[in-house]
């Protein structure tokens, strides 16, 4: 059985060039507009400073506590250490044990920038840049080693100024009173001045003056390897 034909279009009369004036009005319309066109890569776009475009390591600030690693959705991040054991400071001490560090790489074939990395590493060892440039033509050659993220440490832009009428930060009395101590003569400890019986009293360990980034910590942490 054969389907009935559909119906045909009335024929519409037209203005004869009517087409043409048409095209060139939106010619003229875009013409007039201004451009979005970037000219990359003749002239390099205009980035906002906050811009996620790859990430730097400042490997010294690291103390391989691995949690970028295990909070990465991707599991783009790899990260291998050995610990190393580190004389005790004073005769008669305990000694201590330190992670090191003898690969960190990241992925960036995988990597989706979420940030989340960043935002968990509670020492301040990775931070974004807004470098954007690193397209390979193989894909191995996008998870970028340690050596690499630490080029990229020299695109991160620099924080905005703090606020003046902000508190100082305690991290910066901490190094003033530090550096006064130094100055002083006194012992980098302050608890090595302390009568041993003092030292005893249970009051706990007197602050280290290694500050956050220093890798070494007496209890290794969890998820070191
Ligand atoms: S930005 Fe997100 S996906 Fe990329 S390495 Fe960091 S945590 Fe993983
Ligand atoms: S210190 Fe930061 S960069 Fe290093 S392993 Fe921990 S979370 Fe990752």
């Amino acid at each position: 059985m054969t389907e009935p034909s559909p119906p045909s279009r009335p024929a519409r009369s037209r203005i004869p060039g009517s087409g043409l004036a048409k095209g060139l009005a939106v010619t003229l319309r875009t013409m007039t507009r201004k451009t979005v066109t970037e000219h990359y890569p003749d002239v390099l776009p205009e980035l906002p400073p906050r811009s996620r475009g790859v990430i730097g390591l400042f490997e010294e600030n690291c103390t391989v506590c691995m949690l970028c690693a295990r909070e990465c959705p991707d599991w783009c991040i790899y990260i291998d250490s050995h610990k190393e054991t580190v004389p005790p400071a004073s005769p008669g001490g305990r000694e201590r044990s330190r992670n090191v560090l003898d690969r960190f790489a990241i992925d960036f074939a995988l990597c989706m920038y979420c940030g989340i990395c960043i935002e968990v590493c509670p020492f301040d060892a990775l931070f974004w840049s807004p470098e954007f440039e690193y397209a390979e033509t193989d894909i191995r050659d996008l998870t970028h080693e340690r050596d690499k993220l630490r080029e990229w440490m020299w695109t991160v832009p620099a924080p905005p100024a703090l606020d003046p009428a902000a508190e100082e930060p305690k991290e910066l009395a901490a190094a003033r009173k530090a550096a006064d101590r130094l100055a002083a003569g006194a012992q980098p400890a302050a608890g090595r001045d302390a009568p041993p019986a003092a030292r005893g009293s249970g009051q706990g360990p007197a602050p280290s003056e290694e500050g956050p980034g220093t890798p070494t910590s007496e209890e290794p942490p969890e998820g070191a390897s």
